[in-house]
């Protein structure tokens, strides 16, 4: 046990949930003999349950108060508003630690690839997620919510979401968390109909049965699914008899099969077996093209030529997200996750590469619930300081010293705690719920120093 008379030096790249349950296990499984530099490059911690999780979701942004507890852990430190690959490379790293683990995340949307999507208008979800969130990089993004009706490409619960967030008023959501600008934009929204769209079928949806009833039970929006697009096929009646989830979903969207309760001032229309083919529109979008789609023998989704268009003019499309790569470190372009074996990183021959790990979305793809990062992490940090016990080595330089060379205005935890107490006096002087997020860099950073 070499290394671990004296602590180990650990880093780990990202504080979202995959990070932080990192840096507890870590704390954990060596009885605190451990040393565990967060860094993220934000000023904020939390990943995803900040900048991802809906606003309206308070018990799941709660989480954040159990991820705090290991921030404040004496073992732990937050360097915030370091960017690997900016201010920092993997090389940086390997010199002032031990040990490396990247939990990036995978927050860069999947395209569709059909023509149009490049039109104004035309979007990824997830952007429109980081402006609702108080992203700093989204917070002058704007989106024409002048339009009546909007499309919403995927059934996921990240689509569920989106399509929540766009039937709601401005009024319902002043009690969340959300920015000032995003509450003055939804107040001045005009949209009257938001269409959630499937490839395949009801069987197939991938939202969570809690998620999709959610939205049946607005109080400003009616649903609605045409009975044609519920029929099920047999190989999907069966599913819906075995799996608990699919059963959970089907029960929940018969219900919706009805005539549409009256008198609500927006629309969710729920459509399923419809691939999108082309955005239309001249400068702007103005419709989205979908063909009708069917399974083949071998269960695979394949197109009727039956086409119908939609008088839309967004198109959010959530289809699925992924890792970006990180300099220096290796990157399946198939899978857009980092190869690993139970969090230790390999190299293209297969073994593994020392001193450097994954957890979280990176590691495994952006799949699971917050909590799945827990297990996740441990695992990852189980196989690092089985590695780190027969190790010797030393780092080269203190992280300190590389930091201060640079003139790199970090973040402390303390720091961040500034700027939660800000967020916390805003929502107190409007006079809306627990936090208002502060979105612009610039806010942020003042804040962080103490600064209005
Ligand atoms: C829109 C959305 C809604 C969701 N809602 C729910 C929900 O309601 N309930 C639920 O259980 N799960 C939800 N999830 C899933 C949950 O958020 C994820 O399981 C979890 O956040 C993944 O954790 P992570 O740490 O791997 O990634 P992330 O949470 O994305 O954290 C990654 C962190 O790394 C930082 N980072 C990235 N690149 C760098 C770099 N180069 N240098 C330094 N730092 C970097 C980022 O700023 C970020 O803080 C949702 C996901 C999304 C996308």
């Amino acid at each position: 046990m070499a290394r671990m008379a004296s602590p180990a030096l650990v880093a780990v790249i990202g504080s979202g949930p995959a990070g932080i349950y990192a840096a507890e296990a870590l704390v954990k499984q060596t009885d605190g003999n451990v040393r565990v530099d967060v860094f993220d490059r934000l000023p904020t911690p939390y990943g995803l349950v900040r900048y991802g999780v809906a606003p309206d979701h308070k018990s799941i942004k709660a989480i954040a108060k159990y991820l705090q507890k290991v921030l404040e852990n004496p073992a732990v430190r937050f360097f915030g508003c370091v960017e690997l690959g900016r201010d920092v490379s993997r090389a940086d790293l390997l010199d002032c630690y031990d040990a490396v683990i990247y939990s990036t995340g995978a927050m860069v949307d999947r395209q569709m690839r059909i023509p149009g999507e490049e039109l104004p208008g035309s979007i990824a979800a997830t952007d429109f997620v980081n402006w609702y969130c108080g992203h700093p990089d989204a917070a002058d993004h704007t989106f024409d919510l002048s339009v009546e009706e909007v499309a919403v490409i995927g059934v996921g619960n990240v689509a569920v979401d989106v399509v929540r967030i766009l039937a709601k008023t401005a009024e319902e959501l002043r009690e969340t968390d959300v920015p000032e600008q995003v509450i003055e934009a939804l107040s001045a929204s005009r949209v009257k109909r938001v269409h959630m769209i499937g490839r395949r079928g009801p069987a197939q949806a991938k939202f969570t049965t809690k998620e999709a009833r959610e939205l049946g039970e607005l109080p400003s929006a009616s649903i609605s699914v045409s009975p044609e697009d519920m029929a099920l096929d047999p190989a999907s009646a069966e599913l819906a008899e075995s799996d608990r989830k699919v059963g959970g979903n089907i029960k929940a969207l018969n219900a919706w099969t009805g005539e549409p309760a009256a008198g609500r001032p927006r629309h969710i229309d729920v459509r399923f077996w419809r691939a999108p083919a082309e955005i239309i529109g001249t400068g702007r979008v103005e419709g989205l093209k979908l063909e009708k789609t069917r399974l083949d023998e071998t269960g695979r989704v394949t197109g009727t030529g039956e086409f119908e268009t939609l008088p839309v003019g967004l198109v959010m499309r959530s289809v699925g997200y992924q890792s970006v790569p990180l300099e220096g470190v290796p990157f399946d372009e198939r899978s857009y996750t980092v190869p690993n074996e139970g969090g230790r990183i390999t190299g293209p021959d297969g073994d593994p590469v020392p001193r450097e790990y994954v957890a979280g979305w990176i590691k495994r793809g952006p799949s699971g619930v917050v909590g799945t990062n827990k297990s996740d992490a441990a695992e990852t940090v189980r196989n690092l300081l089985e590695d780190l016990e027969g190790s010797e080595t030393d780092p080269k330089r203190t992280i300190e010293e590389l930091l201060e060379s640079r003139g790199l205005p970090v973040v402390t935890y303390e720091d961040w705690l500034k700027l939660d107490a800000a967020e916390i006096a805003l929502a107190e002087s409007l006079d809306r719920g627990e936090r208002v997020k502060l979105a612009r860099w610039e806010a942020m950073t003042s804040a962080c120093r103490g600064r209005e």
